[in-house]
């Protein structure tokens, strides 16, 4: 494909995009393809001859799009929002346009300062403590994902915990991880990748009304471990759960971490974004104990995935725990030790340039485009609390101090379960759930940047009305 083939047929992918984006809340939101349904739609190999682009274009809508859940559908509600933007796709298409490879300073010197200089603004924004900015010992690297972020604050944690012994001979000893049982599947997982197994992760017990870490039951888990000989490695904490966005109490974990010497990473994957609003700070009190800290820009804050923000108190450290220096990557600027070589603070060696899509987003919507769009979503949830509130049939299960709303039907699992069920069925709305308590609850994740009021009323809307079919009209006031 010359460069003017590729400006033809580029000007036709974005119309198709623009197209998609203006006509997605039409369409209705999940797939009627049974499983296998996609594959068989496509030939068995891949084709012998080159083909033309606009067939290729073509076979989206007959291959691709049936077989689409629409993320971006404005009555999308589940799991949390995985938000895209213009600014962001065009700044992902220019970052595959460029194919920089940015595992060393050298091998782009704008790749490595323009994500420093963007985590640095970031961190401004969210007013973050001033131990992670790059002027200090701290600094900022994008991730693909939370998941990897708490794999390296795992990492670097054990670097520490073992006095540089694990990173010659591996886990000897037995580590351990603290998290509540409300923390993140990816904290197991990272636990197991780094050699301390499930086991070596102690799951805390939580308040049972806001479901936060409860500080006396982490305080009783590292006594007993140190007692039994074992070593108290990481603590993750989370800022807003998955389940419920549960806030952990920071500056009572905060102050266990430090006087244990323990690492303590703060896992705000969703809820992190909410700090761009001087009013929600408060979801980030006591995060100056932290020695590492990570969010989501690609779930709540207009930035199209992936792309993770990750800080780290001492920078020196982490790179420390994961840097090998092969022959062949030695050069003079990361001899001299005045350069950033982001290779040592991921997993992988590559890289692409993720910074652009930050840049353009943080300059594109300003810190009041992000502001106006974090507070949109919290209004929104907070209208449909108070819908839920007023309907007798129905209980809020779980504080909401962002845009998640968390409710179940009083009459049971059983409606509840049917009422998800049915309301996903009509493809007009879409919810997850979670289990509170063992209960079963669902979950209204709002948050996608073309959601309004009156999207998020008309689905209340169909969930009362499913309801009055599930369990009648008693008790309904609103
Ligand atoms: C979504 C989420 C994660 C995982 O995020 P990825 O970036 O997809 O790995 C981790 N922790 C919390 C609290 C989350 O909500």
């Amino acid at each position: 494909m010359d460069p003017d083939e590729f400006r033809r047929h580029g000007h036709a992918m974005v119309d198709w995009i623009a197209d998609y984006w203006s006509t997605v809340a039409q369409r209705p939101i999940t797939s009627q393809d049974p499983p296998g349904a996609v594959a068989a739609r496509l030939p068995l190999a891949a084709p012998e001859r080159g083909e033309e682009f606009p067939a290729i274009l073509a076979d989206l809508d007959k291959v691709v799009v049936p077989g689409l859940t629409h993320w971006q559908h404005p009555n999308f509600y589940g799991y949390f929002p995985a938000n895209i933007s213009g600014p962001s796709v065009l700044a992902d298409l220019l970052s595959s346009g460029l194919g920089v490879q940015g595992m060393l300073w050298a091998t782009s010197p704008a790749c490595t300062e323009v994500e420093t200089v963007m985590m640095d603004w970031l961190a401004g924004l969210l007013d973050l403590p001033e131990r992670f900015r790059s002027t200090g010992t701290g600094g900022g690297v994008i991730q693909d994902s939370a998941s990897s972020a708490t794999l390296v604050a795992t990492l670097a944690a054990l670097h520490r915990a073992s006095g540089g012994q694990w990173r010659a001979s591996g886990v000897q000893r037995r580590y351990r991880a603290y998290t509540s049982t409300q923390g993140h599947s990816s904290i197991e997982k990272a636990a197991r990748i780094a050699g301390l197994g499930a086991d070596g992760v102690r799951p805390v017990e939580v308040d049972p009304e806001a479901f936060g870490m409860r500080p006396d039951a982490l305080r009783a888990a590292i006594e007993a471990d140190l007692a039994a000989g074992d070593v108290p490695a990481i603590v993750v904490a989370t800022i807003g759960t998955t389940s419920t966005t549960a806030i952990d109490p920071l500056p009572e974990i905060g102050a266990i971490c430090a006087e244990y010497g323990i690492w303590l990473h703060v896992d705000a994957a969703y809820a992190g974004a909410a700090a761009v609003c001087p009013e929600l700070r408060w979801t980030h009190a006591g995060l100056e104990y932290a020695d590492s800290y990570c969010f989501d820009p690609h779930k709540w804050l207009l930035t199209g995935f992936d792309c993770d923000a990750f800080w780290v108190a001492d920078r020196a450290g982490l790179v420390e725990a994961l840097t090998v220096m092969p022959e062949y990557l030695r050069n003079a600027a990361t001899g001299s030790g005045a350069v950033i070589d982001y290779r040592d603070w991921q997993v992988s060696l590559g890289r692409r340039f993720r910074a652009l899509k930050l840049w353009f987003v943080l300059r594109w919507y300003g810190a009041e485009g992000l502001r106006a769009h974090i507070r949109s979503g919290v209004a929104l949830a907070d209208r449909l609390a108070g819908l839920v509130r007023a309907d007798d049939r129905f209980e809020l299960v779980a504080p909401h101090p962002f845009s998640l709303v968390c409710f179940r039907l009083r009459a049971g699992d059983e409606q509840s379960t049917e009422l998800l069920e049915r309301v996903n069925a009509t493809g007009r709305a879409y919810l997850t759930h979670t289990r509170v308590d063992g209960r079963y609850t669902l979950r209204m994740a709002i948050g996608a940047p073309q959601t309004t009021e009156a999207h998020v009323r008309r689905t209340w809307e169909l969930i009362s009305d499913t309801a009055t079919v599930l369990v009648g009209p008693e008790g309904r006031h609103s």
